[in-house]
């Protein structure tokens, strides 16, 4: 029996963090839950798959296909571009997919119920990032109260990246041995590989990298 659930998208923080949980947890103690819900960008799921089976975790994918009915953001809205920047109503960036955060979270809950796992691991952080709101420490402090109360069970979420910038992610990824892995992430908003180098999640990354010292295995690759 697992004891940690990491939520793993393909990207390079919950890669990050499955490697974190792999420390934390032990070898054969995690397992991973990737989220198909329609992203437009699929090459996120060959990442996560990927990614899980260098690692040695076991992968589930759950589909969510909800959140293309609801339309509206540039994540899962081929209409909306994702360089247009911030919402005029919301201000916040319109890749903010609303709740997904708190529907993944919740989603994995009701995953880790039945198999006894009472460690959910998320790369979410509200240092260095976009704002979203649903990555901040103190929503994820109260969705695991509601996880407890509304499952009379206790389920403990990590978020280990929570107040780490993009490059003491980096760092940590060095640390763990999640580097090489990191060559199998995804993080382009637009989508496309090699990275496009110019969107925010591209620069984001690749600030980190500078800040940090470290090359970046994903651009290394395309090098050679
Ligand atoms: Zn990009």
């Amino acid at each position: 029996m697992s004891q940690a659930l990491v939520v793993l998208s393909g990207g390079q923080d919950s890669t990050t963090c499955l490697y974190w949980a792999l420390q934390r947890f032990g070898v054969g103690q995690i397992e991973a839950v990737t989220f198909d819900y329609g992203q437009r960008h699929r090459r996120e799921l060959d990442c996560a798959a990927r990614v899980a089976a260098r690692a040695g975790a076991p992968q589930t994918v759950l589909p969510i296909n909800t959140f293309a009915a609801l339309g509206g953001n540039a994540l899962i809205d081929a209409g909306i571009p994702v360089q247009d920047g911030v919402n005029a109503q919301t201000r916040l960036p319109n890749t903010f997919v609303p709740g997904r955060n708190l529907i993944f979270l919740t989603f994995a809950a009701a995953f880790a119920y039945p198999r006894g796992i009472r460690h959910l691991v998320t790369g979410v952080a509200q240092t260095d990032y976009s704002g979203y709101p649903d990555c901040r420490q103190a929503t994820l402090q109260t969705l695991e109260q509601a996880l407890r109360l509304g499952m009379e069970y206790e389920i403990t979420i990590h978020a280990p990246l929570m107040f780490k910038s993009k490059a003491d992610t980096v760092r940590l990824a060095s640390e763990l041995g999640a580097l090489p892995a990191l060559a199998d992430t995804h993080t382009c908003y637009n989508g496309v590989y090699p990275p496009c180098g110019e969107c925010p999640s591209c620069q984001l990354r690749a600030r980190g990298f500078a800040e940090a010292g470290l090359v970046d295995p994903l651009l290394a690759l395309n090098v050679v």
